[in-house]
């Protein structure tokens, strides 16, 4: 399946559930707009450099579309398509006033220089500002972007529209960013796993095993709220390799060795574990928090962890996930589980349109209450339904979603 397909797989078991008419399941389904554009650029040694770049808009019928912005050489329509549903639903599940949207560029920004990066950012906001704006369309930083990109996003549609510090979030602290952005969505990962183990009595994040996919903005985050809580990080694993500890990683020094070094792999106090073994490590809680669709049907018999506690968008195939819930695995879902993000990305928003600022206690409260009355609802409905996590997910954010649909109507 397609990450397109694999978003609809789990919207249409959902609305089976639910019973949701055809109508309302065509308009839920089909996205909104679909854009792809040329974003060439002259590269530092003068030649033509050409890249893809891409935005779909899934649905606004409960406020501006909202996702981020990835550069990535896998990033495609199909990509875009997935990840903007699934932008869709996971406001939906937070009870934001968004809508869903994802895209980026078909590029591996490691080969650009910083200014070919910029000329790059610059030219595909050239390329979408019709489409794009505070009241439209809020890009955000994904994988391989990041607060300097979205300060340039902010800048080049400002130079189109006029002073626009809400077009993008997850901008610096010091160009309107928000306290606690960078870090939300990692806190919000733990956060939501604190309430399920507590609710489900399993206890708490201390004295717990965890081995962690990916160490960028959400991994490493995720990781440092994991030591916080008095979790044990025994393995973690980047795109560069991986490292092990069976007693624990010192988490701080690995912070500190994957700032220098620009991956985990390497770091003293551990032995070196590729990303397959990581996937099947005996640990209560696998958290994969890098690329989607990387638990699948091939390799989903080989988790032995308890709790697959998804960091990153999509990373469980449909397949995976039905081998998963039949071998008694409890999958908490990508769409509630880093909403942290998002939800603090909508606080940053907020902030800008009403050009105040909230200090850092006010919106780890506020997150703590969006992820608490998200889990509410979805434990509600597990209970109700009888369903799955991902399942009682994708039914309240249909619902909300599809409830504005049709009272706004075609
Ligand atoms: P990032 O670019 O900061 O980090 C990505 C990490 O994945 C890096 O450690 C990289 O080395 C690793 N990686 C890449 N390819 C890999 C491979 N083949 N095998 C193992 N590791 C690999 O990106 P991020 O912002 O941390 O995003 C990670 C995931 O979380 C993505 O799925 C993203 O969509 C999702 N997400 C991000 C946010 C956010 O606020 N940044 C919010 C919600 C969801």
């Amino acid at each position: 399946m397609s990450g397109a397909e694999d978003v609809n797989y789990y919207f249409r078991k959902a609305a089976r559930v639910m019973d949701l008419s055809t109508r309302v399941e065509r308009m839920l389904v089909t996205p909104f707009r679909e854009v792809k554009v040329d974003v060439s650029i002259t590269l530092d040694n003068g030649e033509l450099g050409t890249f893809i770049g891409y935005r779909v808009q899934h649905d606004n019928s409960r406020g501006p579309m909202k996702g981020g912005l990835r550069y990535h050489p896998s990033v495609d329509m199909d990509e875009a398509q997935g990840l903007a549903s699934l932008m869709t639903w996971k406001t939906a599940v937070v009870n934001l006033p968004f809508g869903g949207a994802k895209g980026g560029i078909a590029v591996d920004p490691a080969r650009l220089t910083p200014r070919e990066q910029e000329r790059l950012t610059r030219r595909f906001v050239q390329q979408i500002h019709d489409i794009i704006g505070p009241q439209r369309d809020i890009p955000a930083p994904d994988v391989n972007t990041n607060a300097q990109v979205m300060a340039w996003i902010m800048d080049e549609y400002s130079r189109m529209h006029g002073f626009s510090p809400a077009v993008v979030t997850g901008k610096p602290l010091d160009l309107f960013g928000s306290r606690g952005r960078e870090e939300a969505t990692g806190r919000g990962v733990v956060m939501a796993l604190t309430e399920y183990l507590a609710d489900a009595g399993r206890g708490a994040v201390r004295g717990k095993t965890f081995a962690l996919q990916g160490f960028g903005n959400v991994g490493s985050w995720t990781a440092h709220f994991l030591h916080e809580h008095g979790g044990q990080v025994v393995a973690v694993a980047d795109a560069g390799g991986g490292t092990h500890a069976a007693d624990g990683l010192d988490v701080p020094a690995l912070l500190d060795h994957a700032r220098a070094a620009g991956t985990v792999a390497g770091f003293v106090g551990g032995e070196a574990i590729t990303n397959e073994a990581l996937l099947a490590l005996d640990v209560d809680v696998l958290v994969p928090a890098a690329l989607g669709g990387v638990i699948t049907e091939a390799n989903a018999a080989d988790v032995r962890a308890s709790i697959v506690l998804e960091a990153a968008n999509a990373p469980t195939t449909p397949k995976a996930d039905e081998l998963l819930q039949t071998r008694g695995v409890t999958v908490l879902p990508d769409i509630w589980v880093n909403a942290g993000g998002v939800t603090v990305s909508y606080f940053e928003w907020v902030q800008n349109i009403q050009q105040f600022s909230w200090d850092e206690d006010r919106i780890t409260s506020e997150l703590g209450r969006h992820m608490r009355d998200a889990y509410a609802t979805l434990a509600r409905v597990v209970r109700e339904r009888k369903v799955s996590f991902r399942t009682a997910a994708y039914i309240v954010a249909i619902g909300r979603v599809g409830r504005a649909t049709t009272l706004r109507g075609v």
